[in-house]
């Protein structure tokens, strides 16, 4: 991803921060270029889940920008940065990374997976420009 993406994802969940935040990440090549912050309707600390005439929305502007979908991100206000049995449960997007943002410490902890049923693999993330 890139290093604005990369910014941009802390900063969105450190301002929804108790609750969890969640978004998506569309980019080309496998690069998160682009991040949409989308709208956690759980307004929960603890669960998450986007609203479907939104998701229709962004989605609709990412084939716009000829972008595919490559990530979704949500943060652990104060759990570490791994799948809960849920996140492994609710996944609706296999193909994408999993990005988790754990608020739990002083510094931000970003780790990504892969998630395919009960299939959890960690991926390196990379930052670009
Ligand atoms: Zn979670």
């Amino acid at each position: 991803m890139t290093k604005n993406v990369w910014q941009r994802i802390i900063f969105h969940c450190k301002e929804e921060f108790p609750l969890e935040a969640c978004g998506l990440l569309s980019g080309k090549n496998g690069i998160a270029e682009t991040i949409w912050p989308m709208e956690n309707v759980n307004r929960s600390p603890i669960s998450f889940s986007m609203d479907l005439d939104q998701i229709r929305r962004v989605f609709e502007l990412i084939d716009k920008k000829h972008e595919s979908l490559i990530g979704i991100y949500h943060s652990h206000p104060t759990a570490e940065a791994y799948p809960s049995l849920q996140d492994i449960e609710y996944n609706n997007y296999p193909e994408a990374g999993y990005l988790i943002v754990s608020l739990a410490k002083q510094t931000p902890i970003v780790k990504c997976f892969q998630m395919k049923a009960n299939y959890v693999k960690q991926l390196s993330i990379k930052i670009v420009h």
